[in-house]
């Protein structure tokens, strides 16, 4: 028994000794130290048991070992890892022109916006709050930050002279492409320019926009006749998102709209001189509703929070895709209950949400698809009063954690079984909180010097 307690005291040494110097790269001081108290002191009790052997130690380290077990057990043991699933799809195709970025894009007196809001006079009243703000990226905005929103504002400007390179014309000898091989070379290719993750699915016609809704696609009707689309992801940040919703946030989410809207372009045109169809969906410019391409492309699930929850980095990533006409293989589409288990009981973006749009209660069936909604209205108000996209949900998902074996470990345990994820769910807010007060912006965005 003194050897096991021994082994044991060492373990939760190392552990805690491991974990603080993994937060501190992290940058998780608060976290790092807490590791450290809690581990060594464990250890140490261990450690000193282990060198005792009175008779009531005997029962104590009888106990603690038994204790161990049990908890090895909740970790280890497969339960509750799926339940019978069958894929949901929507049945309506969405209206871009519902979304708030077409919306904003509104102005008032032209004729696109009163016949917006003759048709739909239910909207007004929110709108006209959010038009009451001072905007995105604004000078009058409440977090308004003269560096912060220039760059994010210039790799908007940037983004936007992409647009005509979407599609293009295809070149007039097509090569003769097998799909295993191409798809290959296409998922490894488009990691090695920059992405997290790649997937394939076939494009369904719930995952093109019904009727375009910004710029010269308003009142479009949105026809694709693609047979594939490919999803990927580009990492966040963690130090930019932890700012949120500070102005680094949306720098942050400008540069990766930047980052994946080029590969998409780049692999669009790549396709195309192979003599096959391929657009790019990139930021300001989709047919598509990334999320729900990314989700039957087998990249992730969605969230409390309405985005894209991979496994490896949650929320804190961007998505673009390309659709195409080249024959390429399918991924299988992502299911992942234990995702779903853990967001029904953890609800942190909800409780952090500053403008409380995200929901505290249990998915509803919306369009034949049991998933959670946001009040869109809510959270674009809030951004038009900061000046930013917010992100403050991002930021504080357990999921958004670094992909490394210590938060790889805890997502194995939530994945492996259920006992574990309310146990995970307590020790994330123990270690990180349970409301974490936003970062520091990185110092070099925020100069001390400014006129
Ligand atoms: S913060 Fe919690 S509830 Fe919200 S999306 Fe992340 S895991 Fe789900
Ligand atoms: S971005 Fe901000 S306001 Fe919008 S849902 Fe997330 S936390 Fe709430």
């Amino acid at each position: 028994m003194d050897i096991i307690m021994l082994v044991l005291g060492m373990a939760s040494i190392g552990f805690g000794l491991a974990a603080f110097v993994i937060s501190l790269i992290e940058n998780e001081k608060s976290a790092a130290y807490r590791f450290l108290i809690v581990f060594l002191s464990i250890g140490s009790l261990f450690l000193f048991l282990s060198f005792s052997d009175t008779d009531v130690l005997m029962i104590v380290k009888l106990a603690i070992i038994m204790m161990t077990c049990v908890l090895l057990l909740l970790f280890l043991l497969p339960v509750g890892q799926k339940r019978a699933w069958k894929q949901q799809m929507p049945s309506l195709r969405i209206d871009e022109r519902h979304t708030m970025f077409s919306r904003n894009e509104l102005i008032p007196g032209t004729e696109a916006f009163e016949s917006y809001y003759s048709e739909h006079p239910e909207k007004k009243a929110l709108d006209d709050l959010f038009r009451s703000k001072a905007g995105l990226l604004k000078a009058e905005s409440s977090l308004y930050h003269p560096l912060q929103f220039a760059a994010a504002d210039a790799s908007f400007e940037t983004i936007a002279t992409m647009k005509s390179q979407v599609n293009g014309a295809v070149a007039e000898k097509q090569v003769d492409c097998n799909p295993q091989e191409i798809t290959t070379f296409l998922k490894g290719w488009i990691k090695k320019l920059g992405a997290i993750s790649c997937g394939v699915t076939e494009l369904k016609p719930y995952h093109l926009y019904e009727v375009g809704g910004r710029a010269d696609r308003r009142n479009v009707t949105i026809s694709n006749d693609h047979k594939y689309a490919l999803a990927f992801t580009v990492e966040m940040s963690k130090e930019m998102v932890d700012a949120a919703p500070s102005g680094s946030i949306v720098m942050e989410s400008a540069q990766q709209y930047l980052d994946s809207g080029i590969i998409a372009i780049q692999v669009a045109a790549f396709i195309r001189s192979l003599g096959y169809e391929a657009r790019a969906h990139i930021d300001g410019n989709y047919e598509v509703v990334c999320p729900l391409v990314a989700k039957d492309a087998g990249l992730g699930e969605i969230g409390r929070m309405g985005l894209l929850m991979t496994p490896s980095l949650g929320p804190r990533v961007r998505i673009a895709v390309v659709t195409t006409s080249l024959p390429i293989l399918k991924d299988e589409s992502y299911h992942d209950y234990s995702m779903i288990d853990f967001c029904e009981g953890c609800k942190k973006c909800a409780d952090a949400c500053p403008s409380q749009a995200i929901s505290f209660e249990p998915r509803e069936n919306i369009d034949g698809v049991s998933r959670w909604q946001i009040n869109q209205e809510a959270c674009f108000t809030f951004w038009c009063t900061v000046g930013t996209d917010c992100g403050r949900c991002m930021s504080v998902c357990p999921y958004s954690h670094p992909d490394n074996w210590l938060h790889g470990l805890v997502r194995f345990g939530i994945r492996n079984s259920s006992a574990f994820r309310p146990m995970a769910l307590k020790l994330d807010d123990i270690f990180y909180g349970r409301k974490p007060k936003p970062r520091e912006a990185p110092q070099w965005t925020q100069p001390k010097n400014l006129q």
